[in-house]
């Protein structure tokens, strides 16, 4: 349904939130401790751009604060840019207020048709986006603290400002390590809803299956861009289904042989190098690779132990025939069929039995043990 009108503000941030916690729910990535709210977070945010105020790196101009770049000397060190190649993106705002071009805003003052605005001394307004960050975070975890993440899009502005205005207010640096992940692009773009060629992510789930988002996500190394394809998410398909192959195959609960241990510490080693996914991955699928080609009974700790720390710990064999005459009698039925039509050596009605499992979306394999049924792969 068309909106007409702007819709409140407050309504706007509920509503995002909302959606940001759903996502991250059907990714199963958990819960943080705390979800601060600028907007609950105004008092701690107003303190402290007075104490920059206080201490000459800001400045107040018409109901506007603005911080003085060129007063942190440390300013341009997150980010390693010269301070003439900078732009805060501020655009022509407050250009004429600004005692620099480089200098940003720490509050605004309230415009005309704005719906949300809080008292200050400097009269209504609300606070610059980075300041909220600066604020929100050394109120739950004071300064000093071990990293600070976010996306690669990030690192300028909004992080580069963040490291000033705690340096400029504290005297000591906010995190002790910044880390910022790649951008997902859409065949060599980036994805914006600008362009048009945004997937949401519910839609990718939904299509997919979490497992194998999670896959796809982790197929390359965090901090580089990663490619948006149908392609690689059919391929990242493909590789939880031979996973879950593999356990079928494999005893459960029981340790894995020591020869194996190679490549789950090759796993582990991959992950404990700034947590090198797409080498931890091709660990795992030489763990599996050797424990198909052994005749005897592998055990599957090893693995189990790998699938834990990327998430997929309720990741399920391929389902056996025992599980499919529950689900799916007729597909027993039609096994049985298949089997008796080999026995008369009725070749082509043994196939046709084939195809029929096949549109039920069953695969046969044939194995020294008789017949069983696998989930066809899609
Ligand atoms: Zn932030």
């Amino acid at each position: 349904m068309a909106r007409v009108g702007r819709r409140p503000s407050a309504e706007l941030a509920a509503q995002m939130a909302a959606c940001y916690r759903a996502d991250t729910d059907a990714l199963e990535l958990g819960r943080p401790d705390h979800e601060p709210l600028a907007s609950q977070t105004m008092e701690a945010i107003i303190d402290y751009i007075a104490v920059l105020v206080a201490s000459g790196h800001a400045y107040a101009a018409d109901g506007d604060v603005y911080f003085r770049v060129r007063s942190d000397p440390g300013y341009g060190s997150l980010s390693h840019r010269r301070l003439d190649d900078m732009d805060q993106g501020e655009g022509v705002e407050g250009a004429e207020r600004k005692e620099d071009p480089l200098d940003f805003a720490l509050w605004k003052a309230r415009k005309e048709g704005e719906d949300t605005s809080w008292d200050s001394p400097w009269g209504r307004g609300r606070p610059g986006w980075h300041i909220e960050c600066s604020a929100m975070a050394e109120q739950l975890l004071g300064i000093g603290f071990d990293i600070h993440g976010g996306g690669s899009d990030l690192v300028f502005p909004h992080h580069e400002n963040e490291a000033a205005q705690t340096r400029a207010a504290r005297g000591s640096e906010l995190a002790r390590l910044w880390m910022h992940n790649g951008m997902i692009q859409l065949t060599g773009e980036k994805m914006a809803k600008s362009l048009g060629n945004i997937a949401p992510l519910h839609e990718v789930l939904e299509r997919h299956g979490r497992d194998a988002v999670v896959m796809y996500l982790i197929s390359g190394h965090y901090r580089q861009p990663l490619a948006f394809s149908e392609a690689e998410l059919q391929a990242a398909e493909r590789s939880v289904y031979r996973i879950r192959d593999a356990l079928r195959r494999l005893r459960a609960d029981r340790p894995s042989p020591p020869e194996l241990r190679r490549h789950a510490e090759a796993f582990f080693d991959a992950l404990a190098n700034d947590f090198n996914t797409p080498a931890a991955r091709e660990a795992l699928f030489n763990w599996i690779r050797e424990a198909n080609s052994r005749d005897d009974d592998v055990g599957d700790a090893d693995l189990r132990e790998m699938l834990a720390v990327l998430g997929f710990e309720r990741l399920a064999p391929l389902g056996s025939a025992q599980d499919l005459a529950v689900s799916d009698p007729e597909a027993i039925d039609l096994l049985a069929q298949r089997e008796q039509a080999r026995e008369r050596r009725d070749f082509p009605e043994a196939d046709r039995l084939r195809a029929a499992l096949l549109a039920r979306g069953y695969e046969i394999r044939d194995g020294p043990h008789g017949s069983e049924l696998i989930p066809a792969e899609r």
